[in-house]
């Protein structure tokens, strides 16, 4: 039985101070006896939300890393860096890094073993854009997106990462994937991570949904079998958040 993990995503929000005080309001009414749930927040949040995190089950994840260890790589975050801070979850290949910042799946392939290497764990993100879906070509766009992430990964590894799918046209627009559309592209990475890594890999990875959750479509969208959990980006800065894992 896979547990389930909702993940929040901060992206570019929320100042060292607003950080600290945004935890002090969740941290209280999350319940993470059933779920695992972490809180994915800019660089320069981890010192201040790793102290916020102290003495409760809520991890600490970060929306991005360099593929190097160290050198001259102005503007640049480690893993090591990452890791020491006290990081246990990576978002890897957002939509957004892949449209504003250039990130190719060679690229996010770098970044997962890197994350790998250092014993976190990657929350690789998938998805099409509304052309790609009204084409018809999802399902094989985000098959080549899962190949090409994990190209060289072994299947003991695979199995303890999280695919977050998310739907480009269902990010931060308020336009939600069905449940039934989401459960669709979650069976068939599922099944794209079986052909590709076995049969044990599909069965333990965690697949999430990202788009739009809310605190009223969660319970529908996560009770679905391929879902594992969620990505959730703008209700995660709210309290919202704490009924979205507690749901
Ligand atoms: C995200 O950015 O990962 C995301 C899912 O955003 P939102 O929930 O705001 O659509």
């Amino acid at each position: 039985m896979r547990k389930k993990i909702i993940a929040g995503n901060w992206k570019m929000n929320k100042t060292p101070k607003e950080a600290a005080e945004l935890i002090e309001t969740l941290k209280g009414g999350i319940n993470t006896n059933m779920v695992d749930v972490v809180l994915c927040v800019p660089y320069i949040d981890i010192i201040p939300a790793a102290e916020a995190l102290k003495g409760t089950n809520i991890s600490l994840g970060a929306q991005n890393v360099y593929f190097e260890e160290s050198g001259a790589y102005t503007g640049e975050v480690s893993p090591s860096m990452l890791k020491e801070c006290g990081v246990e979850y990576v978002i890897a290949g957002h939509s957004e890094r892949r449209e504003y910042f250039g990130e190719t799946d060679e690229i996010v392939n770098k970044k997962l073993k890197k994350i790998i290497e250092h014993g976190m764990t990657p929350i690789l993100c998938c998805g099409e854009t509304l052309s790609q879906r009204e084409l018809g070509v999802t399902i094989e766009w985000i098959r080549m997106q899962i190949k090409g992430a994990l190209n060289g990964i072994a299947a003991d590894d695979v199995k303890n990462i999280v695919i977050a799918y998310e739907p480009i046209w269902a990010i931060g627009t308020g336009k939600t994937a069905t449940s039934d559309q989401a459960q669709e592209v979650c069976g068939q990475i599922r099944q794209a991570v079986r052909e590709l890594y076995g049969r044990e890999a599909s069965q333990s990875v965690r697949i999430q949904y990202g788009g739009s959750v809310n605190a009223s479509n969660a319970a529908e969208i996560f009770a679905k079998e391929d879902i594992d959990g969620g990505l959730v980006g703008g209700a995660s800065l709210k309290e919202e958040f704490v009924k979205i894992v507690n749901y």
